[in-house]
C-alpha cells in the first residue's frame, strides 16, 4: 500500500508521540490505549517479525514498558458498533416501505469524507453508529471511568491506527459525547507506534506475550475481521442473522463476501428476507457503486465500503514496502485469528454484554444513542453546503 491512498491526502504524517509521553508522564493521568484489528497483521514487520511471532499480547508487553496504564482492544468496540449498526440495520428493515436503502457502513473516516463531498444525496443512509476508535473512547472515559471511580477528565484514550484519517476523526465535532474533551485524545499510527518502541530502546522480538486488560481487551472473532475489507458486513450479517432469528448462524455463513476484489455483491436469504449486499474498498470502486446505484442500475439493502484498498490492513498508516501492496498478505490473519476463537459473535462478547447490562442498557437506548451514535451533517467539508 501507499501513503498516497491516504482519503485525507496527508503527504507528511503528523507526529503524536510527544502528546502521548506527556501524558504518560503526567501523574494525574490515566493513559490507556487501543489497538485497532488490522495493527496486529503488521505492527511486527517493522521488527522483522512473522505475522505469528508480532501478536497482539506482545504488542501489549511493548506497550506497558512504554508506560500505558491500561491496554486495550478495539475489538470490543468493532463487537459495540456490531450491536448498534446491527440493530439500526434491522430497525431499518422493519420500516423498509419509508426507510431508503442501501444502508452504509460508517466505520471508515476516509469513506464519509468521500460521501460528504461527493455525494451528498446518499449521507442520510450511511448508519449513524460511531466508529470503533469513536465507541471505544466514548466507553473509555464513561462506564470505564464510572467502573475506576475516578472523573473522566482524568482518562487520556490513546488509539492505535492503520490510519492516518483516523487523527482527524478523533477531533471533528460531536466526537465528545462522553463530556470530557476528545473521546480519544491522540490517534497514533501503526508506524508511529514502532518508532515510538523503538526510539525506547524496546524490542518486542524479545518480550513474553501478556494478557490484555479487562474489560475492554475482550473482542470476538467477528470484530478481528473489521481490518479487512467484508469483514464489518460479515460480523454485521451473523449479528444481525441472530437480531432477527433468534439463533446463530454457521460463524463461516457469510464468507463469500471476503476476498480482496474490488466490488463485491451477495445475496443471503435470513428468516425468508432475500437480503442483496455489496461490499467495495478503494474510492474508486464506490464512486463507481454510487454512481450505478444513482442510475438505478443496482439495488443493495446494505453496503461496506473501505476507502484503503484491501481495507485496513492495507491502510495509509501501516508499515509501507516499496511497490509491494501488503493487504492480501495481511489479510488472512485476520481470518486465521477469528477461525481460532471460541468467540466469534459479537452479540456474544461477554464485555459488550456486561457494558449493556450495567450501563448502557440496550442497542439503540437513549444513552447508547448519546454516546455511540453521530450525524453528518454537524459539521462540513471545505466547500460543502
Ligand atoms: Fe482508515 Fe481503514 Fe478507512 Fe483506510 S479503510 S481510511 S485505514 S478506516
Amino acid at each position: 500500500q501507499c501513503i498516497t491512498h491516504c482519503p485525507v491526502g496527508a503527504l507528511h504524517e503528523r507526529d503524536d508521540t510527544q502528546k502521548v509521553l506527556d501524558a504518560i508522564d503526567d501523574p494525574e493521568k490515566i493513559v490507556l490505549v487501543q489497538i485497532a484489528p488490522a495493527i496486529r497483521t503488521a505492527w511486527g514487520e517493522e521488527f522483522g517479525m512473522k505475522p505469528g511471532e508480532a501478536t497482539v499480547t506482545r504488542l501489549a508487553a511493548a506497550l506497558r514498558l512504554v508506560g500505558f496504564d491500561y491496554v486495550f482492544d478495539t475489538n470490543f468496540s468493532a463487537d459495540l458498533t456490531i450491536m448498534e449498526e446491527g440493530s439500526e440495520f434491522v430497525e431499518r428493515l422493519k420500516h423498509r416501505d419509508r426507510e431508503k436503502f442501501p444502508m452504509f457502513t460508517s466505520c471508515c473516516p476516509g469513506w464519509i469524507r468521500f460521501v460528504k463531498s461527493h455525494w451528498p444525496q446518499f449521507v442520510g443512509q450511511l448508519s449513524s453508529a460511531k466508529s470503533p476508535q469513536q465507541m471505544f473512547g466514548a466507553v473509555a472515559k464513561s462506564w470505564y471511568a464510572q467502573t475506576l471511580g475516578v472523573d473522566p477528565s482524568r482518562i487520556f484514550s490513546v488509539s492505535i491506527m492503520p490510519c492516518l484519517a483516523k487523527k482527524a476523526e478523533c477531533a471533528l465535532p460531536g466526537m465528545d459525547g462522553a463530556g470530557a474533551g476528545q473521546d480519544v485524545d491522540v490517534a497514533l499510527t501503526t508506524r508511529e507506534v514502532s518508532r515510538l518502541i523503538r526510539s525506547l530502546q524496546i524490542q518486542p522480538q524479545d518480550l513474553a506475550d501478556e494478557e490484555l486488560d479487562m474489560p475492554l481487551g475482550v473482542g470476538s472473532g467477528a470484530g478481528a475481521i473489521f481490518g479487512a475489507t467484508g469483514g464489518v458486513m460479515e460480523a454485521a450479517l451473523r449479528s444481525a442473522f441472530f437480531l432477527v432469528t433468534g439463533k446463530n448462524p454457521e460463524p463461516d455463513a457469510f464468507k463469500s463476501v471476503r476476498g480482496m476484489d474490488g466490488w463485491k455483491e451477495a445475496t443471503f436469504d435470513i428468516a425468508g428476507t432475500a437480503l442483496k449486499v455489496a461490499v467495495v474498498n478503494g474510492l474508486g470502486n464506490a464512486d463507481k457503486l454510487l454512481a450505478a446505484l444513482d442510475r438505478g442500475d443496482v439495488r443493495y439493502d446494505f453496503v461496506e465500503v473501505m476507502a484503503c484498498p484491501g481495507g485496513c490492513v492495507g491502510g495509509g498508516g501501516q508499515p509501507i514496502h516499496d511497490r509491494v501492496e501488503m493487504a492480501p498478505q495481511r489479510a488472512p490473519t485476520l481470518y486465521d485469528i477469528d477461525r481460532g476463537m471460541e468467540l466469534r459473535f459479537s452479540h456474544e462478547n461477554p464485555s459488550i454484554l456486561a457494558c449493556y447490562q450495567q450501563f448502557l442498557g440496550a442497542p439503540l437506548s437513549e444513552k447508547a444513542h448519546r454516546l455511540l451514535h453521530t450525524t453528518y451533517h454537524g459539521w462540513k467539508m471545505p466547500g460543502e453546503k
